[in-house]
């Protein structure tokens, strides 16, 4: 059974900083930090057996956020952990999409929608753009695009199958990476 949230009158003063990192993170869920998703994250760091710099999604200025709210050193973010980038939204190409349902099983926010053999669908404002998806993908039929209304010039950015996101499997370690 789910649990009920906790009034913030009523968390203990290491929850209260856990639930402060957390929504100071941009919840990507993409396990670019070696967690797996930002709770685990802003878990670890309120324990301080995290540092603040681990978040691309976040960039500079979300690590000096974490930097704030946790007393330490600001610091940029560790650049081998990914880049920073505009928001993108994952699209399948329909005319390739086999129906594997591999996708479903990866995306950690579930804004994929589609039965076994039937073409799949991203619900787009669920999507975070984690490319999770991307690699799971036996067909290479997801791409990102940016979202919809986004003006910025941009072409499917299906480097993803290189990007350090996209390196993470599905199933990202609870614990931190070396
Ligand atoms: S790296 Fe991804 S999963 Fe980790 S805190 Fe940042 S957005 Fe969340
Ligand atoms: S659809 Fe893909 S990119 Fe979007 S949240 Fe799910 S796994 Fe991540
Ligand atoms: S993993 Fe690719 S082929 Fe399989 S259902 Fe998802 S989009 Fe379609």
């Amino acid at each position: 059974m789910r649990a009920l949230p906790v009034h913030p009158s009523r968390m203990t003063a290491p929850a209260l900083l856990v639930e402060r990192l957390d929504r100071l993170l941009p919840q990507t869920q993409c396990g670019q930090c070696g967690f797996d998703g930002c709770r685990p994250y802003a878990e670890a760091m309120a324990l301080g057996t995290a540092d603040i710099d681990r978040c691309p999604p976040g960039g500079d200025a979300g690590a000096r956020a974490l930097a704030h709210a946790t007393g330490r050193p600001a610091r940029p973010y560790d650049r081998s952990r990914g880049l920073h980038k505009p928001p993108l939204v994952a699209l399948v190409v329909e005319a390739d999409c086999i129906g594997c349902t591999k996708c479903i099983r990866a995306c950690p926010v579930d804004a994929i929608v589609g039965g076994a053999k039937r073409m799949h669908v991203v619900v787009e404002p669920l999507c975070t753009g984690c490319e999770l998806c991307i690699p799971a993908c036996p067909v290479d039929c997801i791409v990102l695009l940016p979202p919809a209304g986004d003006t910025r010039a941009g072409t499917p950015q299906a480097e993803a199958s290189t990007s350090p996101a996209s390196r993470n499997t599905a199933s990202a370690s609870s614990s931190p990476s070396p």
